[in-house]
């Protein structure tokens, strides 16, 4: 992969995520999720401005192998959206977005599908 095929696959996604940027709160982590997850948190905001027209992100990040979605501005049931995206996350490949599973590698937990994890693995041998 080209230095130029990189930058455009990058300028797509975050053309798909400037509904997300766009109401980001700055000073805070931001957008920092694993691009596997961007269908599935894309989903969570659709659903969460429906609700909260108002909410502002402050971070979206990957923390023990699991989505973390901070907010600001929501109360009640859009907590349980977000709890119920984190879940997902945990069954989410956070490299290609398929069905995946936690792994371990005794030092970091991810969510891979079973590609992801033997490209990883190959990447080691
Ligand atoms: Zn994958």
């Amino acid at each position: 992969m080209s230095d130029s095929d990189r930058f455009s696959i990058e300028h797509v996604r975050q053309e798909r995520l400037k509904p997300l940027l766009d109401r980001t709160v700055k000073g805070y982590g931001g957008i920092a999720h694993p691009r596997g997850w961007d269908t599935i948190v894309l989903e969570l905001h659709a659903k969460l401005v429906a609700i909260y027209p108002e909410y502002q992100i402050l971070q979206t990040k990957e923390k023990f192998g699991a989505l973390r979605f901070y907010v600001r501005d929501m109360v009640g049931n859009g907590f349980a959206f977000i709890e119920e995206t984190e879940e997902r996350s945990k069954k989410t490949c956070e490299n290609c977005g398929k069905p995946g599973k936690l792994r371990d590698d005794g030092h970091w937990l991810t969510t891979l599908c079973d590609d992801c994890q033997e490209d990883r693995e190959k990447a080691r041998r």
